[in-house]
């Protein structure tokens, strides 16, 4: 082998090792732009996954669009009051289903319930909704709103004494027996077919203009404005709407609300009030 034919030999070589390298340092650099790649596409995933967890998390409470609500978010304060139902239930346990017995002129309750009460100023609450409408108390507060409790639980047998006493001042009036509970009943709940004996109802009051209370004007009060905007939040709704009079067999009132718990704002949601609510999707679970 002559001289000439050597150099070729040995320029072909480190043409063909050029080569070699040349490729392998062309896909070490493509594989490492892929996973560059890949990674950002796993990060990007992880905060997709990220906000779906983050929906999921705030789907038991009410929404928090901004920290206005963020601040009303009930906190659960007791375990025994977290009530923990699906959005749309087919069942409900039986230590949950409390919150939503309905209460009306069709379904009464027939005996007391075993109510234990706390005082909330001087009125005695349900204590399975007292930390409730007492967070919700407090938001007003942090408002500047002096929202209050004027009624909460009462018994079947106070409710009897309240009912006898409006049927005895129509009597006085000159109405016989039957036009006076027929007049009464108006007024004040039949016995057992007010939610207030289920200890679930909260009559709310305004400090502010104190004139307004119980009576249609607390809509326009500042406590009326915000309980109805905000009550749902805390698991209430405002059981007697103006305008669903022949459902409810109710007239409006402004001020009573009906702790539901968690499915609240999606009752407020379904335009339904709660007689209707509850015939359509929460009767079979009570039968
Ligand atoms: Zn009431």
């Amino acid at each position: 082998m002559n001289r000439k034919i050597k150099n070729r030999i040995v320029i072909l070589g480190a043409a063909i090792i050029f080569v070699l390298l040349a490729l392998g340092a062309f896909t070490y650099f493509k594989n490492k732009q892929t996973k560059s790649i890949i990674h950002e596409e796993v990060n990007s995933k992880k905060i997709s996954t990220g906000e779906i967890i983050a929906e999921k998390n705030s789907d038991p409470t009410p929404s928090q669009d901004n920290q206005n609500e963020k601040e009303h978010t009930p906190k659960t304060t007791d375990p025994q009051n977290d009530i923990n139902i699906e959005k749309s239930p087919t069942s409900i346990p039986d230590d949950q289903k409390w919150a939503l017995i309905l209460v009306n002129s069709t379904h009464p309750l027939t005996e007391e319930l075993a109510i234990k009460t706390v005082k909330i100023g001087d009125i005695s609450v349900d204590t399975r909704i007292a930390p409730y409408v007492n967070q919700l108390i407090a938001a007003a507060k942090e408002e500047g709103i002096g929202l209050g409790v004027i009624s909460g639980y009462r018994t079947i047998s106070r409710q009897k004494e309240l009912y006898d006493e409006k049927c005895n001042y129509w009597k006085k009036q000159g109405l016989s027996d039957e036009q006076a509970k027929e007049k009464a009943c108006h007024y004040v709940a039949i016995p057992g077919q007010s939610e207030h004996n289920s200890g679930l109802a909260i009559d709310f009051s305004s400090t502010s203009n104190p004139s307004a209370n119980l009576t249609e004007t607390f809509e326009s009060t500042k406590e009326g404005k915000f309980v109805k905007e905000h009550a749902p939040k805390f698991g209430f709704i405002l059981r007697y709407p103006k305008g669903k009079e022949d459902i409810t067999k109710v007239v409006y009132e402004p001020w009573h609300f009906r702790f539901v718990g968690p499915l609240a704002i999606k009752i407020i949601d379904s335009g339904l009030v709660f007689d209707e609510y509850w015939e359509k999707n929460l009767s079979l679970c009570f039968k």
